[in-house]
């Protein structure tokens, strides 16, 4: 029997209407075979053939409290019945009482949240606040980083996604974030790289002209681009840099928000204060789509007297508030930021961090919480990536032999050029994780076996 008579009819309907029908981001249409997935709990999903994948990606980093938990499906399926959906210009108890958590626990200067449908109008609208109440153009934002696919969003992101979309919005300068493994300026400690990506950084500021920039726009903890976390002292230097030129300081939270690393908001382990947060994925685990801006008092006052010339149909619907607030209750109950700095630190760093010594074409692990890259690589001496950046089709044969041997044993890896990120849910159990972290372990012999084993 071939493997198309040994579909279910479901499976093959799901196939053929997708392939038929539905057009793909990011993708050459006719080069993709997407998985039909037929359900999730927890930190699994199934096929319809019944193979079973822990969730080493949480669906593009999103799914924070997993598949189908039981708390966010019941308070979407409440406030369905009560009122499913109501403009943004009224007042709603969900979207106020989501409003009102985010801003308790992102502290002072934080007043008010202006709700998106999700990351990249999270991002446009907050440069949007930034340019309005600065009077100024010009935004500065990392090569290296992913901001979302809308115009300015994506005008803002450092790396290749942005190409075939440029030009988009002229007023934005790329510069070099801190990146040690491979860093821009040879230096060899994260106070170097601090140092001097921040003296690289106050360079650009003068250049550009510090009365001509309104933002700078950062993730706090770079994500698709490698999940790197920043050298101590890094984003207090940015902040420093800000405050002294008047400049808006936006961290883009929208893949580490919400407990990703084991705080409400990553910026948190910093000791650093943005003036304006961008949201989404973890806010509600992507179960209706949801995002906004966290918006410091002093910004949100500059609209007290003048209209914000922004606002979308959809921004804080009731089912995704809904979600979000049951969020907020589900990290109370289980402690599900205490969790996650404790199995980020007992099990993964510990693990990972062996895997340097084990495995020849590791070339560096880094992260926080349940959120880390495994950067592999061909030479260890020379960091040559084992599939070049921006690598595809062939060029990326050796990071699709890895996830093939990864999905064989049960895992669905994240993978960007030549890392594989370990993001799973953080309600997975330590047994779950272990099991996850094994048969990565395991996969990796396939790459081992195109390096050059130089330790
Ligand atoms: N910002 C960051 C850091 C992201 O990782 C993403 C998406 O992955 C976005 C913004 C865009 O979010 P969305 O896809 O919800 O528009």
């Amino acid at each position: 029997m071939t493997a198309q008579q040994a579909m279910t009819g479901q499976e093959a309907r799901v196939r053929a209407d997708d392939r038929g029908h539905v057009f793909h981001s990011w993708s050459a249409q006719a080069t993709i075979d997407p998985l039909p997935v037929e359900g999730g709990a927890g930190s699994e999903f199934w096929d319809y053939e019944g193979n079973r994948y822990l969730d080493f990606s949480s669906q593009l980093v999103n799914l924070n409290l997993g598949h189908q938990h039981p708390d966010l499906v019941a308070a979407i399926e409440r406030q369905a019945r009560r009122l499913a959906t109501v403009q943004p210009s009224f007042a709603n108890d969900v979207r106020g009482e989501l409003a009102r958590r985010i801003v308790e626990v992102a502290g002072e200067p934080f007043e008010k949240v202006f709700f998106t449908n999700g990351g990249a109008d999270a991002n446009e609208n907050a440069v949007r606040m930034a340019r309005l109440s600065t009077g100024r153009r010009k935004v500065l934002a990392m090569y290296r980083s992913y901001h979302g696919n809308t115009s300015t969003a994506i005008a803002l992101t450092g790396d290749p996604r942005r190409w075939p979309n440029e030009p988009a919005d002229p007023g934005i300068v790329h510069f070099f974030g801190p990146y040690l493994y491979r860093s821009a300026w040879g230096a060899t400690t994260p106070e170097e790289e601090a140092e001097r990506a921040l003296a690289h950084l106050e360079q650009v500021i003068m250049l550009e002209g510090a009365s001509t920039i309104a933002a700078i726009v950062l993730e706090t903890i770079v994500g698709t681009n490698g999940v790197l976390v920043p050298p101590p002292g890094y984003l207090q230097g940015v902040r420093a840099l800000c405050d002294r030129h008047g400049i808006v300081l936006i961290a883009d939270e929208v893949m580490v928000g919400f407990g990703r690393v084991g705080e409400w908001f990553a910026f948190q382990a910093h000791g650093v204060v943005p003036d304006l947060i961008t949201f989404a994925k973890g806010v509600n685990s992507g179960y209706v789509p949801l995002g906004g801006v966290v918006i410091s008092g002093d910004i949100a006052r500059a609209f007290d007297q003048r209209a914000f010339p922004g606002g979308l149909t959809y921004s804080g619907h009731p089912l995704a508030c809904a979600a979000g607030v049951a969020t907020f209750e589900v990290f109370a109950r289980d402690g599900i930021l205490e969790r996650v700095r404790d199995l980020g630190t007992r099990v993964v760093e510990p693990t990972v961090t062996r895997w340097l010594e084990t495995h020849p074409s590791v070339g560096d692990v880094r992260g926080a919480g349940l959120f880390w890259a495994v950067e592999l690589v061909r030479d260890r001496e020379t960091r040559e990536p084992l599939v070049p950046f921006n690598a595809s089709g062939a060029d990326a044969a050796p990071m699709a032999a890895f996830a093939s041997a990864c999905k064989k044993a049960g895992v669905w890896p994240f993978l960007h050029f030549n890392r594989t990120h370990l993001a799973p849910p953080l309600v997975i159990t330590e047994d779950e994780l272990r099991r996850g972290l094994d048969v990565i372990d395991a996969a990796l012999e396939v790459t081992d076996g195109l390096a050059l084993g130089s330790q």
